[in-house]
């Protein structure tokens, strides 16, 4: 027997009842973007294998053991991109924009690929918000970065539930010489490390500080602290960010273990992560990479950026019902008409209100009925007045506009009024 078909473990379909919610908060986080003066980028969801190979890092799990990696038919290595910081400095690079000092600004959405194993919050096609920012070096833009967030959080109702996560790895050559620390230390632990830990030793120490097993973080209670090892610069830099915080009002709280996944960070370094989602509770992780765009073969370009998981934020609104009311009704008004000559006329009626109110919700039904079955479809819709045309409104030329959720009666409307008056009923968005 054929298998039905099905889609990819770990890569969803987001279905109707859940698009509105989607469509709420990438408009609400757009929305706020633009009004920080943030332009969007978009870039292509397929790259070269190499891009993030030289990007990420070899021995990060994104690279390791994460990417949808394929050969086209050209023989060219390809790869579903795992994240974006990676393709959006390859195109500003490739565009010349930051070129010269340009300050750029940008945001993108859109699908991510990681061979994960899939569960709550964590998928295989997941999506995700992301924003770089090149050429400032200085801390205040790492503060508007989280700035922008924290206001994020409080125009979605969720500020309560996150909490904000900081640390900095420094400079590359300040965290050179922890590293060196840090190896020198758990060297000498080795026996008492997990298998995973034992191997990162070798090819990214600072990530074993990142580590679940409760073996290895007792060895690391008494490790060197990267505080310790912070150049001035990056001492200083870190100062700065959290007096921005502090005169906002944010709250943080510093975790000397925070080194995320990917190689290419610098300095600041943050997570806002709830206890509200079970494991998968980081919703937005960021942070500085001085050296990135260098090292992908541009000029020293500083950088500082953050994704956000559209998933996981979605599912905190979700969990903290924070589902604004309006977002469900998608319909405004719904149009019944009755016989053939009713329906021809209701379509020229509907076409002339939408010239005069382009944003009203306004469905025409389709498929004709009896009054019965049409007033069904207009109740289901959720609109908010249906709008009636049989033969005796055809014969004087008028409407019947019936309230669907209580408040009055229903009452006839002059063609030539409708408009005017569904301007007067319905609030616009
Ligand atoms: P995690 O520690 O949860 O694996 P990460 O450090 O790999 O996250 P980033 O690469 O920093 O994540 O991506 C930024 C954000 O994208 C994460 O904070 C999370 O909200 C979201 N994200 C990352 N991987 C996934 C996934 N597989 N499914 C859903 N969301 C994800
Ligand atoms: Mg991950």
């Amino acid at each position: 027997m054929s298998k039905s078909l099905q889609a990819i473990r770990g890569m969803n379909d987001i279905l109707p009842e859940q698009t509105p919610l989607w469509r709420y908060f990438e408009g609400t986080v757009a929305r706020l973007l633009d009004n920080y003066g943030y332009k969007q980028i978009r870039m292509p969801i397929v790259e070269f294998t190499e891009l993030f190979k030289r990007s990420i890092g070899e021995v990060t799990d994104i690279v390791e053991k994460e990417m949808y990696t394929f050969e086209d038919r050209n023989g060219d290595s390809l790869t579903l991109r795992p994240e974006g910081t990676a393709a959006c400095v390859r195109a500003v690079l490739e565009h010349g924009i930051t070129g010269g000092g340009q300050v750029q600004k940008l945001w993108y959405i859109g699908p991510m690929f990681r061979h994960e194993r899939p569960q709550k919050g964590r998928y295989r096609q997941f999506h995700q918000i992301g924003l770089e920012v090149f050429n400032l070096d200085g801390p205040d833009i790492d503060a508007e970065l989280i700035i922008m967030t924290w206001r994020l959080w409080g125009e979605l109702g969720i500020r309560d539930a996150v909490k904000l996560e900081l640390n900095s790895l420094g400079t590359s050559e300040s965290r050179g010489r922890y590293r060196e620390a840090l190896v020198e230390y758990l060297s000498a632990h080795h026996d008492k490390l997990d298998e995973d830990s034992q191997r990162r030793l070798k090819t990214n120490p600072l990530r074993v500080l990142d580590t679940k097993n409760a073996d290895t973080q007792a060895v690391l209670v008494d490790a060197p602290k990267m505080a310790d090892y912070l150049d001035d610069e990056s001492r200083a830099h870190f100062e700065g960010l959290k007096a921005r915080l502090d005169a906002v009002g944010i709250p943080y709280v510093l975790n000397p273990k925070l080194v995320r996944g990917l190689d290419y960070y610098s300095k600041t370094v943050f997570e806002w992560v709830t206890d509200k989602l079970g494991a998968q509770g980081t919703v937005c992780a960021g942070g500085r990479y001085d050296g990135l765009v260098e090292q992908m073969g541009g000029k020293p370009t500083p950088g500082v950026g953050f994704a956000m998981g559209i998933e996981r934020l979605v599912l905190m609104l979700e969990t903290l019902e924070q589902i604004p009311q309006e977002i469900a009704r998608q319909v405004d008004v719904y149009l019944c008409a009755f016989g053939e000559e009713a329906e021809l006329a209701g379509l020229a009626l509907a076409e002339r209100v939408r010239n005069e109110l382009p944003n009203l919700r306004l469905q025409v039904n389709a498929g004709a009925g009896s009054f019965k079955s049409q007033f069904k479809k207009a109740d289901k819709s959720g609109a908010l007045y249906a709008l009636i045309l049989g033969d005796d409104e055809m014969a004087q030329q008028v409407v019947g506009f019936k309230p669907l959720r209580g408040q009055g009666e229903q009452q006839s409307i002059a063609w030539d009024a409708l408009a005017a008056h569904l301007a007067t009923c319905v609030v616009q968005g």
